[in-house]
């Protein structure tokens, strides 16, 4: 197609320069995929060994600088991303396809996180101990890891690479930063915020490239000291494995399959809202998002009357348009996907209540997918085991309680998990029984804040936690300091 002359030539950041190179790749809007957003030159894996090696160069500096300054640095990007919020959100939609509302609050969130992290540059990094010796003065003290690559997918392509840059910077670390190919124009956009805050040359490197060209330099090169990784199973457990016999720290967020308990006494208006809002906002694509639910015999009836109405009555389209609630998958491959498991579904016995299918009219050029609910759903189908990724509700039957929470908890999976009750008791123990790293009470399974850690149990994460304070805990190790005072 042609591509008019406003379509942003985006490259690499390594060394405090923007790259350009010789290889390009489209970036397309999914609900027009005629539509090229941006053109980006794909990084190799000589590239990547610069970006390393500025991040390595930086290093010293960047650790010798007292905290409070790595902090300002952190307090400008977040007003000039916030002051950008409106521009970067349309560019957020227009690449990824979540609604513009949905971007534009995703992209005020980084701004809040990297605010945060300016913060927490401050807080204290240690302990002092009474020693058992006379006149020793024994502490200890968090220090930097050194150089961290980070790795992003695209369904939150701001917020997720400001919770874990954010950090990683402000407790002194570099960074080499590899988002998804689908989001360039995104991570071009934090990236100049950053540079535009004054980034020294090297604290952050930002690789374009494809994970099966770059992956692997970024992850077992002798000077990455640690790696943050947020994305799919197979990519991340691979990943870690290599990195763990290389002795480098390793965080994992990965995939859910998270469920949604609604029990006999529940507000079933708020359950069923809840429900269709953690299932089908930004098209499912959410780790956290709802896509099992396990509803008591007694409400089964009227919770999928409520649920297949909104279902069949929330706007999908456009995300730019003001009145879109569901925008489509964010690419062929993902609209594929989805649209396999629906076939499955199907063949497995499942009967589709509402939705699924691909848009039509209208959405039928874009990766459009109708918002779904699946009910005659088994607990041992495909598409109540395997994660999705798209605007699809599986509902199963439970017969009590007690099978509702082992059917909740029959799965590898383990990231977040709600449950709607009036019962404070059941609540409770809900909250005590279930294997979820996020747990709910009477609202959505997605949906986090950044002040409080984030992750979760079995395969969902490695067991180490992002966000709140709990993101010091990876980005630093601990030094234990004894001083003998002669
Ligand atoms: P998703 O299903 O979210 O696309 P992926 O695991 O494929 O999940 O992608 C998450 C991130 O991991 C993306 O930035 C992707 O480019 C990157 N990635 C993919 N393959 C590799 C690899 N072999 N090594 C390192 N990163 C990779």
């Amino acid at each position: 197609m042609a591509v008019s002359t406003s379509v942003p030539e985006l490259g690499s950041f390594v060394a405090g320069e923007w790259r350009s190179g010789t290889r390009h790749a489209d970036d397309t809007n999914p609900a027009r995929p005629s539509e090229v957003v941006a053109q980006y030159a794909l990084a190799d894996a000589d590239l990547a060994l610069q970006a390393i090696a500025s991040a390595s160069t930086a290093f010293p500096m960047w650790r010798g600088t007292p905290a409070p300054a790595r902090g300002e640095l952190l307090r400008k990007a977040a007003a000039l991303i916030d002051e950008r919020a409106e521009a970067i959100g349309r560019d957020l939609t227009r690449e990824e396809g979540k609604t513009l509302g949905e971007g534009i609050r995703e992209t005020q969130l980084a701004a809040n996180i990297f605010r945060y992290y300016a913060v927490q540059a401050l807080d204290p990094d240690g302990d002092t101990y009474p020693s058992a010796k006379a006149n020793v003065f024994l502490y200890t003290r968090r220090e930097p890891l050194g150089v961290v690559t980070v790795i992003t997918p695209w369904n939150f392509p701001i917020c997720i690479a400001a919770w874990k840059i954010a950090p990683a910077i402000a407790f002194g670390n570099t960074v080499v930063w590899k988002p998804a190919e689908l989001v360039p124009l995104t991570a071009a956009h934090l990236l100049r915020a950053l540079v535009d805050a004054g980034l020294p040359q090297g604290v952050v490197n930002l690789v374009l490239g494809k994970g099966s060209e770059v992956g692997e330099v970024i992850t077992t090169h002798p000077d990455v000291a640690g790696i943050s990784f947020t994305g799919s199973n197979a990519v991340g457990r691979a990943l870690q494995a290599k990195a763990a016999a290389k002795a480098k720290r390793v965080q994992l967020e990965l995939g859910g399959k998270n469920p949604a308990i609604v029990l006999a006494d529940a507000d079933l208006d708020l359950a069923a809202d809840q429900v269709a809002r953690g299932a089908f906002l930004a098209a499912g694509q959410k780790c956290t998002a709802t896509s099992r639910v396990i509803v008591e015999q007694a409400v089964i009836a009227p919770l999928m009357e409520r649920l297949s109405a909104i279902a069949n009555t929330w706007k999908v389209g456009d995300p730019l348009a003001a009145d879109t609630i569901i925008g489509p998958v964010v690419s062929e491959a993902q609209l594929t996907t989805v649209l396999g498991f629906l076939d499955r579904a199907r063949s497995e016995g499942a009967r589709v209540v509402a939705g699924g299918a691909r848009g039509t009219g209208d959405l039928a050029d874009g990766y459009f997918v109708k918002p779904t609910v699946l009910s005659g759903v088994k607990a041992t189908d495909t598409v109540f085991r395997e994660e999705i990724f798209g605007p699809v509700a599986a509902v199963v039957v439970a017969d009590s309680f007690d099978q509702a929470i082992a059917m909740a908890n029959d799965t590898r999976y383990g990231l977040s998990a709600s449950i709607f009750t009036r019962d404070l008791g059941r609540a409770m123990r809900f909250a005590d029984q279930i294997r979820a790293g996020v747990v709910k009470v009477n609202a959505e399974t997605a949906g986090i804040e950044y002040h409080v850690p984030f992750g979760g149990m079995k395969e969902s994460s490695s067991g180490s936690r992002e966000q709140g304070k709990a993101a010091r805990e990876f980005f630093t190790e601990s030094k234990t300091v004894y001083i003998n005072i002669p």
